[in-house]
């Protein structure tokens, strides 16, 4: 069957970004002509913070450059220094904010359900210079946050969470980009809510943190009051507008994402394709992606060349495991390992039809099935 299927028009990429009607962007630059306020902490940027803070219903939110940022200020505002036990299976800038801030990733592997890391092997790895976990909310599937926040607090250790792929997902009722001591957010084009370029630092109930992650985005100084070291973390008038234009529209975003999502999981019903799923009883999903397991690495070769032909691009994401990196390595992480040889995430965007979803199952089903 897939093999007479013609290619497609348009590249048909994993992920296409979300762009709010025209009229309602260019109502924000008005303003922003109007007030001739560009940055430096502006109305806009205000007011999408205190959207921000209600939608996750929580005090201390500052919105930021980008999540890699976001990750280093966490860091360093939390004055970590030593090792920090994080995550494999991630995208590469969870690891690269630990090198950065000149602290020691050490890895410990995932849980195979769900591909968060797992809260039983890390007791294993706390020495006497571990001072923080850093753990990826992956896929917006939910890390054991009462586990982890039990070793931390047994050890005395911070919590950070990458929740990047976090935002629309709840947690017993709770938003899951509020958890740990500092979540940090991604607000890239790519992700399910973006401001362009863009992410957000969420500190967990501790003003005197938060006053101090504030500054920190800022240079460090209030005025002619220089406080402590700090950086350029600020965001601009024009993604703030981008980001109360997408807020509008996150509803609708959230859902289309379901149907895909919802599709895609009968299609693969009975196959041999594995799907990860959140191990987490009471968690509200914000269906942000779609990752898969194929049974072989060929088998997610096969397939990537079968979907190129037709113009369709899945992504491996995540790949490759990042003790595997050639300029960070790490312990062996064999179930982390494994995951990313055999992971894809499948296309989800306003150009992914229930057609093309067939066309994408029936060809990695094909390839699952077929010999190595
Ligand atoms: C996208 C992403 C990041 C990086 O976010 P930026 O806002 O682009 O810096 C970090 N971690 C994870 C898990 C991501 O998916």
């Amino acid at each position: 069957m897939t093999s007479q299927t013609s290619s497609v028009p348009v590249p048909i990429m994993v992920t296409r970004s979300t762009l709010p009607p025209l009229e309602e962007y260019l109502g924000y630059i008005r303003q922003i002509w109007d007030t001739h306020c560009l940055t430096n902490n502006g109305p806009l940027v205000r007011e999408l913070e205190q959207r921000l803070a209600s939608y996750l219903a929580s005090p201390h939110i500052w919105f930021v450059t980008n999540c890699t940022a976001a990750l280093q200020i966490a860091i360093k505002a939390l004055n970590l220094q030593g090792e920090i036990i994080t995550t494999p299976f991630s995208y590469v800038a969870t690891t690269s904010a630990v090198l950065w801030e000149s602290c020691t990733p050490v890895f410990v592997d995932i849980r195979l359900g769900d591909l968060t890391i797992d809260p039983n092997l890390i007791e294993a790895a706390i020495t006497p210079r571990t001072r923080a976990i850093l753990a990826t909310h992956v896929y917006g599937f939910p890390c054991d946050v009462a586990a982890i926040s039990d070793i931390a607090r047994r050890h005395n250790l911070k919590v950070i969470y990458d929740a990047a792929h976090t935002f629309g997902c709840r947690l017993d009722g709770r938003a899951l980009a509020t958890f740990g001591d500092v979540s940090c957010l991604s607000f890239h084009a790519t992700k399910i809510f973006h401001t362009v370029e863009g992410g957000a630092i969420v500190i967990n109930d501790d003003a005197s943190l938060a006053e101090r992650i504030r500054l920190t985005r800022a240079f460090g100084h209030h005025r002619d009051d220089h406080r402590h070291l700090g950086i350029n973390g600020k965001n601009s008038e024009f993604h703030a507008a981008m980001g109360l234009c997408n807020l509008v529209h996150l509803d609708a975003n959230l859902a289309r994402h379901r149907r895909q999502h919802d599709n895609y999981s009968q299609l693969l019903s009975g196959t041999s394709v594995r799907i990860p799923r959140p191990e987490s009883v009471n968690l509200e999903y914000n269906y942000a992606y779609f990752p898969v397991l194929l049974p072989t690495e060929s088998a997610v070769e096969r397939s990537l060349a079968a979907l190129a032909a037709l113009n369709i691009y899945p992504r491996r994401y995540f790949y490759p495991s990042l003790n595997r990196i050639s300029y960070i390595s790490g312990h062996p992480c064999p179930v982390s390992e494994s995951a990313a040889e055999k992971v894809l995430c499948l296309p989800m965007s306003d150009l992914v039809t229930p057609e093309l979803q067939e066309i994408i199952i029936g060809t990695l089903v094909a390839h699952a099935r077929a010999p190595a």
